[in-house]
């Protein structure tokens, strides 16, 4: 193994002025430094390993290299257009760096590792494809994968004309040292790993891999692909081996927002590596890999709240597996469900095409994973939401539901300086509700309201509460009436109209017309300021906001003595309104006019 460099006994200070020397020796002049963990990883002698022409040519020096994306200079380098083309995203205008010093101090944060180790990537993906293309001469070289795995590998291996080599995991989906040394010979450039693997779910043994790093040293890179380690063990990252990068010359890890931290959609990943392994996978990477609004979102996302948010959701996902892991043991042609650390499951059916059929007409897709290696007749399962796994659940069971199609659903995603919130309703389902709008009496009576009337409601908030709950009661209660507004659709068959009712001393007139046209009259002297963490002006408030937002005309009017009493009577009677509201009943459209 080639020598790493101790850095115990530099200072921090002492130690960031000599990687700061390093990164001018090849080339890149600016680093952001890890928080704890000091990856001293500059010359691994894989480099060595790498395509002769890739380490020899230059690479593309885009305007955007050579004077960085520093702010506040006036750059006439690269022929772009000195105005925004207002699409609504930021910065449009201008090519943004390779490696966007921003995006990679907020990757260094996350991560905890340097940025001389870091390339950011159009996902898991692109990273996969750049080390084949900088690590493998075409038609000479090869790579070994671990079937069951990934199918990337070896998707990216075959256009570049590489061979791939199939070492199988072992019966219980673990490695196998042994089939890995056979498959692997002097041309072998990558060892790939996934962990959690993709389809079976499980993490591999990291004395196994650490083992592998040893065997492989000087030979071969061994890539461990890390997409789903936060769903991994308790409280998920602990188990990722970016730590032990430190160690091992030959290691490289891969990450990305993709899986863990809800976006696909976005296409940003990265590769961890020595620092010689980073700069090859730079100089086959395209000069502009992440676009402009890639870059806004991927910030979004790291910021420190939102992490927190999503390790939330990760922690409510494991949950749910867990369950629902125990819910298809019991399932008809499910003969084995394996254990899973990642937010999917793979389970062995008596047939797999068929479970999969079962699951279709109920409207769930599932894939089919019967055609890897040792698997036999199997099926992947990603963990969605409670709605959608009791949707699947139901449909295995062979339980009639209306489809999809047939479901009255509509989902928001509003977002403002103020507030974050997306709200999914479905008026044809009396379940589940989940409300979190950080006002606990406020969940308390939108709870009311979901309850009441008899539909699914998913609503989340994350509002400024440090100022005041204002904007959040008000966002909410716009979001959840453009909602119901979207389900109701054109509104042909409800009731459209809705109630009165009492609790204890507290009397409620709601009456509730879906009409299309905006009426609020709200009649209520609360004799308190608050009920628990709610201030009572809100109340008339989220009525208006509700009211406006679905278009209708609600009249409410409260009387009693305690104020929890009646701000409760007011949700409820409007859930109770609603729910008459909006029931279907055959297709006629409730108007004289014909239309609503
Ligand atoms: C989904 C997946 C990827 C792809 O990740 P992106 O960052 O979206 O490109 C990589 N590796 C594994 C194992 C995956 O399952």
């Amino acid at each position: 193994m080639a020598p790493i460099q101790s850095s115990s006994c530099l200072s921090r200070k002492c130690w960031i002025d000599a990687e700061q020397t390093y990164l001018s020796q090849i080339g890149l002049n600016k680093m952001h430094t890890a928080k704890t963990a000091q990856i001293r990883t500059a010359s691994t002698g894989m480099i060595g390993r790498a395509r002769p022409e890739i380490v020899q040519m230059k690479g593309y020096s885009s305007a955007r290299s050579l004077a960085g994306d520093e702010a506040g200079l006036v750059y006439l380098d690269a022929n772009e257009c000195a105005y925004e083309p207002f699409v609504g995203a930021r910065n449009l205008a201008r090519y943004s760096a390779q490696q966007p010093t921003e995006l990679q101090r907020a990757f260094c944060d996350w991560l905890d590792v340097s940025s001389r180790n870091l390339t950011i990537t159009r996902g898991a993906d692109e990273a996969i494809d750049c080390l084949i293309r900088g690590f493998c001469e075409p038609g000479a070289d090869n790579i070994v994968i671990c079937p069951p795995t990934f199918a990337m590998y070896a998707q990216s291996a075959m256009l570049q004309s590489v061979e791939v080599r199939h070492a199988p995991l072992t019966a219980d989906f673990g490695l196998d040292p042994t089939a890995i040394a056979m498959a692997m010979d002097e041309a072998t450039k990558l060892v790939f790993v996934c962990s959690p693997n993709n389809p079976t779910g499980n993490v591999m043994n990291a004395g196994a891999i650490a083992n592998l790093c040893v065997a492989c040293d000087g030979r071969a890179l061994v890539v461990v692909d890390e997409t789903y380690i936060e769903y991994a063990g308790e409280g998920g990252e602990a188990g990722s081996l970016i730590p032990a990068l430190e160690q091992f010359a030959n290691l490289v890890i891969l990450r990305t927002l993709s899986k863990s931290h809800a976006a696909a959609g976005i296409r940003c990943g990265c590769a961890v590596a020595a620092a010689d392994i980073t700069g090859v996978m730079q100089k086959v990477l395209a000069p502009y890999p992440v676009p402009q609004p890639v870059m806004s979102a991927a910030l979004t996302i790291l910021e420190t709240g939102n992490q927190q948010r999503l390790a939330a959701k990760r922690a409510e996902v494991i949950v749910r597996r867990d369950d629902v892991i125990t819910a298809l043991g019991e399932i008809e042609g499910i003969i084995r469900v394996w254990p899973s650390d990642a937010n999917f499951v793979l389970v062995e059916a008596l047939d797999a095409a068929a479970l999969c059929q079962r699951a279709r007409e109920g409207g769930v897709v599932l894939r089919n994973q019967s055609h890897q290696h040792g698997v036999g007749e199997a099926v992947r399962i990603s963990i969605g939401s409670a709605e959608e796994m009791a949707r699947l659940l139901a449909a295995l069971r062979g339980e009639t539901i209306a489809s999809a199609e047939q479901n009255r659903q509509h989902e928001i995603v509003r977002k403002t300086s103020e507030t974050a919130i997306s709200v999914a309703v479905n008026l044809d389902r009396a379940g589940p509700i989940s409300i979190d709008t950080g006002i606990g009496f406020y969940d308390h009576m939108l709870d009311q309201i979901a309850k009441h009337a008899g539909f699914a409601l998913t609503l989340e908030c994350e509002g400024d509460l440090e100022i005041d709950p204002h904007h959040s009661i008000e966002d909410c209660a716009i979001a959840l009436g453009q909602a119901i507004r979207g389900a109701l659709g054109d509104k042909r068959g409800i009731g459209r109209y809705g109630f009165c009712l009492p609790m204890d001393e507290a009397l409620v007139t709601v009456a509730l017309d879906l009409s299309g046209r905006f009426h609020l009259d709200f009649k209520a002297d609360f004799p308190q300021p608050m009920v628990g963490d709610l201030p009572c002006d809100m109340v008339g408030h989220v009525f208006r906001s509700l009211a406006e937002n679905m278009q209708a005309n609600l009249h409410i009017a409260v009387t009693g003595e305690n104020c929890h009493h009646m701000v409760e009577a007011c949700f409820k009677g409007f859930g109770r309104a609603l729910r008459q509201a909006i029931r279907q009943d055959g297709s006629e459209m409730p108007s004289t006019k014909g239309t609503l």
